[in-house]
C-alpha cells in the first residue's frame, strides 16, 4: 500500500495505477477506522481492482462547538487497518492542501441536504458535499463506496454526482453493528460505560418501530363488509412512542425520529413505498445517528 500526503503524490500513485489498467474504487473517511470502514474497502475490492481510501478530517463538515478538535486521530492504527484491508493506495492530505488560504467556493445541495441531520447541522452536508467533490476529482475514481449508516450522507452524494453528472458509480454499503446491535461509529469511544449500556436501545427501538410499521393495516369485517379500518400502525402515533421509549431507556436529548421516503428522504405518512426510519439522538455530549429500511 502506498502511503501519499499531497495531491502531487496521490496523482502521480493514481497515474500508475492506471497505466496498470486498474479499475479504482474509492473510500473516504475521516479516519478512527472500525469494521464499517473495513467493510467498505472489503466492498471497494469486489468492485474494482484497486481501493484508494482518503483519512481526512474535514474542518468544513463541523459546526462551531461539535467536536472538529476532539474528534479521535488514531493515524498509525488508521494506516494498519488500510494495509490489511488491502488498500492500495491510503490518501491523508493536509488541511491546508485541501483549503488552501482565501478558499470560498462550496458546494451546495438543496432539497435532500435540508431535513432531517440537515435541520440540526446548518452547513454540514455543504461541507460533505465540497470535500467529496474536491476529493472526487483528485481521485476520479469508477467507484466511490459510503456507508448507509449516514444514510442522509449518502443520498446527498448521489443527488450530487447526478446533478454534476461526475463520471462515479455510488454504492451504498449495509450498517456494521456490534454485537449488542449499536451502529459502529468512531464516535462511540465517547461514550462512558454507562452510556455504552444505554446506547444500543436505539437500534432496538428503530427495530421495533421498523417492525410495527410494517405491520398490514386492521381490518375489521362483519358480515363480508369493511366497517372499520384502522390503522393500528399510525405513523405519528409510532413515532411519538418511540421518542418516549428513547428518552426512558436514558437518551438525554433527541433531534429526530423520522419515517422518510427511501429516496427522497422527504417525510412519509403513509407507508405505499420503500421507507427508512431514521433517528439522531444525543448521550450526554455525544450525538448517535442511525437508520434502518421499512418496507410496505
Ligand atoms: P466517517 O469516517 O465517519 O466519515 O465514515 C466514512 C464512511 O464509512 C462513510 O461512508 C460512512 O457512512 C461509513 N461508515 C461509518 N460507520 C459505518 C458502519 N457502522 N457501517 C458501514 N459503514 C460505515
Amino acid at each position: 500500500m502506498v502511503i501519499v500526503r499531497n495531491r502531487k503524490a496521490l496523482g502521480e500513485a493514481i497515474r500508475r495505477l492506471r497505466e496498470e489498467g486498474k479499475h479504482i474504487a474509492f473510500v473516504p473517511t475521516m479516519g478512527a477506522l472500525h469494521t464499517g470502514h473495513v467493510s467498505l474497502i472489503t466492498l471497494g475490492r469486489k468492485h474494482a481492482d484497486a481501493v484508494v481510501a482518503s483519512i481526512f478530517v474535514n474542518p468544513t463538515q463541523f459546526g462551531p462547538g461539535e467536536d472538529y478538535t476532539r474528534y479521535p486521530r488514531t493515524e498509525e492504527e488508521d494506516i494498519a487497518a488500510l494495509r490489511n484491508a488491502g488498500a492500495s493506495v491510503a490518501y491523508l492530505p493536509a488541511v491546508e492542501d485541501m483549503y488552501p488560504a482565501g478558499a470560498s467556493t462550496c458546494v451546495h445541495v438543496a432539497g435532500v441536504s435540508e431535513g432531517l441531520c440537515g435541520a440540526f447541522r446548518p452547513g454540514h452536508f455543504d461541507g460533505v458535499a465540497t470535500i467529496v467533490t474536491k476529493l472526487f476529482m483528485q481521485v476520479q475514481p469508477d467507484v466511490a463506496i459510503f456507508g448507509e449508516k449516514d444514510y442522509q450522507q449518502l443520498a446527498v452524494i448521489r443527488r450530487l454526482v447526478s446533478d454534476l453528472s461526475i463520471p462515479v458509480s455510488i454504492i451504498g454499503a449495509p450498517v456494521m453493528r456490534e454485537a449488542n446491535g449499536l451502529a459502529m461509529s468512531s464516535r462511540n469511544r465517547y461514550l462512558s460505560e454507562a452510556e455504552q449500556a444505554i446506547a444500543p436501545a436505539l437500534y432496538r427501538q428503530l427495530k421495533e418501530t421498523a417492525r410495527v410499521l410494517s405491520l398490514p393495516e386492521c381490518v375489521v369485517c362483519m358480515g363480508g363488509a369493511i366497517i372499520e379500518q384502522a390503522p393500528h400502525n399510525n405513523i405519528t402515533h409510532e413515532l411519538g412512542r418511540m421518542k418516549a421509549a428513547l428518552l426512558k431507556a436514558g437518551f438525554t436529548r433527541i433531534d429526530y425520529v423520522e419515517l422518510c421516503d427511501a429516496a427522497t428522504l422527504l417525510p412519509v405518512t403513509t407507508l405505499e413505498a420503500p421507507a427508512r426510519l431514521l433517528a439522531a439522538v444525543h448521550l450526554g455530549t455525544t450525538r448517535l445517528i442511525d437508520n434502518i429500511e421499512v418496507l410496505p
